[in-house]
């Protein structure tokens, strides 16, 4: 499946499905990622944006695509529709991870409101939750028992953002233990990220059902000429 995950800031997905993603690269799903801003206001942009490379490629995603947008300002609007509608068709998204409606960053906000309108063509779109996203309610939850490491490893690769108490490895570890018990899973799984449901498609038979057809892409040529800031990473 073709699998893009969303985030306001370098750090973000990591925090949200890192241990998500890197199971799927290794299942052989195709992992796409798409940062808006290069987290400006809490460190230099370049570093940040260099972190976020490397971290991409921790996780095994086909492309990174890295935006312009101000850190501290996103708001919901035609703008971050249409960059994120491109890259949702860009990606041909199966299904889609963003924020949580309800995060208490704003940014985050903006960015999962405007997810759900550029997504109206996509089957699957899930929300995602960091350490300090506050009134998250789980609706499905995903075992990451065997990666959790992996994923810690891929958010300490966020050097630049050491200072923040939620990137402390107890902090991760505790969420994902803490949502493990909650699921009623069995006692073999002891990490779990959680999510919930923006949008869920099955097929006729209970799977997920896939991206299908291409619609038209209104946004597409005029985004094609200001894509060359943006930095894109395999
Ligand atoms: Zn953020």
């Amino acid at each position: 499946m073709n699998i893009l995950a969303i985030g306001a800031h370098p750090d973000d997905i990591e925090l949200g499905c890192g241990g998500l993603l890197i199971r799927a690269a290794r299942q052989g799903h195709n992992i796409f990622m798409y940062t808006l801003t290069r987290g400006g206001a809490s460190g230099d942009p370049a570093q940040r944006t260099s972190e976020l490379v490397r971290s991409a490629r921790f996780i095994g995603a086909k492309r990174l695509w890295v935006d312009n947008f101000g850190d501290t300002k996103l708001v919901l609007g035609s703008d971050l529709i249409n960059h994120i509608e491109y890259f949702i068709n860009r990606s041909s998204a199966d299904i889609v991870f963003t924020h949580s409606l309800g995060d208490t960053h704003h940014d985050h906000r903006a960015v999962a409101s405007s997810t759900v309108e550029a997504g109206r063509f996509v089957p699957n779109i899930l929300s995602y939750e960091i350490p300090v996203t506050r009134d998250f309610k789980p609706q499905l939850y995903y075992d990451i028992s065997d990666v959790m490491d992996d994923k810690i490893e891929s958010i300490n690769i966020f050097w630049s953002q050491k200072s923040k108490m939620f990137l402390k490895s107890n902090a991760i570890r505790g969420l994902a233990e803490y949502r493990a018990l909650q699921s009623r899973l069995n006692t073999s799984i002891t990490c779990v990220e959680a999510f919930e449901v923006l949008k869920l498609c099955f097929s006729k038979d209970f799977a997920l059902l896939p991206f299908s057809s291409p619609h038209e892409d209104s946004t597409r040529k005029e985004l094609d000429l200001a894509i060359e800031d943006i930095v894109e990473a395999t």
